[in-house]
């Protein structure tokens, strides 16, 4: 029989609640006080001192970049397997992405391509802990503090991930979250951003906020609303929840594949994943995978590789006039990957059938 292994809509028993409470506020604007009660519990619970409320991920990003002095014509270094919504605030800003290859098996960069790739021109570069895998960010700060370039953190997808202890977003200048309804933290749509810069933090709400209107400084509206921020604050506690049955779900599989081909991608040690998604190596040519990929969405098992179209950014049209060079391990990690669903909506009948669909398409191939 075929199961359809579904999406997952978070919700909280609390959301009800807490909308009522930012109502009675009578104020539902991103200036209402309920704003700075979900700032502070985030700040809380991310451990970084000044939070500030985001309409989106995208808009922390663009927001993060501005704060930086990002100007028009300046580069910004990333790597070439970020997804879209990473680089699309970059051309916002009006910079130009450099695209920079990954050290093998991981999301971060190759430190010596980040070299080559660092320029006069570079004001800022981008990291995002894919699927929830932590990076190690310890040569690439070394040398970006070299060179005075500073570390964005995009957390739109590692909300609970932990390096050393610490939350993403700590380690950088700016972290950039997003709560977007398939995130682990989920206001439908919306962000936020981290620093433990009172200057940057500043200059961010000034933005964010339309230059608070003082004639004088340029700015957006970004605000994030109180009905929002009130799905946030009840939702922020079980952050830990999705971890838990997220790194549960990703274990039942593991131990249902230990006897296959197929391995995870390994993970940075004295760190946790959120398990955004469960990456796996797939040990076949290029098409093969691919058909692999294919086969397990005909049985009803999605992949982000396939939604979100999957490949290096210089590969989407949008990015083509910014290709410099190959990526060759980037192109090598994309098609040799996938991911699984091990959202905490998943039932434990759901990962036995991908077990034994896995097995059979192994055995198909
Ligand atoms: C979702 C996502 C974004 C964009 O966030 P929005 O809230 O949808 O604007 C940016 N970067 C990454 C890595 C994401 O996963």
């Amino acid at each position: 029989m075929k199961i359809i292994v579904d999406k997952y809509l978070h919700s909280s028993p609390h959301d009800l609640k807490n909308i009522k409470i930012a109502l009675d506020e009578k104020k539902l604007s991103g200036t209402s006080e309920y704003i700075t009660n979900y700032e502070e519990k985030l700040a809380e619970y991310f451990k970084i001192k000044f939070v500030v409320a985001q309409s989106s991920g995208s808009a922390a990003l663009h927001s993060a970049l501005y704060a930086l002095n990002v100007k028009p014509g300046d580069e910004v270094v990333l790597p070439a397997i970020s997804p879209l919504p990473t680089a699309l605030p970059i051309i916002t800003a009006g910079a130009i992405p450099i695209f920079v290859d990954i050290k093998p098996d991981t999301f971060g960069f190759d430190i010596t391509d980040l070299k080559k790739k660092l320029t006069k021109k570079t004001k800022a570069a981008i990291l995002v802990p894919l699927w929830g895998y932590p990076i190690d960010y310890t040569e690439t700060i070394k040398v970006l503090k070299k060179y005075n370039v500073p570390l964005i953190e995009d957390c739109a997808q590692s909300h609970g991930t932990l390096i050393n202890g610490m939350q993403t977003g700590s380690f950088g200048a700016v972290g950039c979250w997003s709560t977007h309804d398939r995130k682990l933290l989920s206001t439908g749509e919306g962000g936020f951003i981290a620093t433990k810069d009172k200057k940057i933090s500043d200059k961010i709400r000034q933005f964010s906020q339309l230059g608070y209107m003082n004639n004088i400084d340029y700015g957006v509206n970004y605000k994030l609303s109180s009905v929002q921020a009130a799905l946030g604050v009840s939702r922020l506690p079980d952050i830990e929840m999705h971890v838990e049955k997220r790194t549960a779900n990703a274990r039942l599989l593991e131990k249902g594949l230990i006897d296959t081909e197929i391995v995870p991608l390994p993970i940075l040690e004295n760190s946790r994943p959120n398990y955004y998604g469960f990456v796996i190596k797939l040990p076949f040519s290029k098409e093969k995978n691919k058909k692999f990929i294919n086969m397990l969405e005909e049985r009803g098992i999605p992949s982000d590789m396939l939604q979100y179209k999957y490949k290096p950014l210089y590969k989407r049209e949008l990015f083509k006039k910014y290709y410099k060079d190959k990526c060759p391990v980037t192109e090598n990690l994309i098609d040799s990957i996938t991911t699984l669903p091990v959202h905490p909506g998943i039932k434990k009948s759901e990962i036995s059938y991908m077990i034994k669909q896995i097995k059979e398409i192994l055995k198909e191939l």
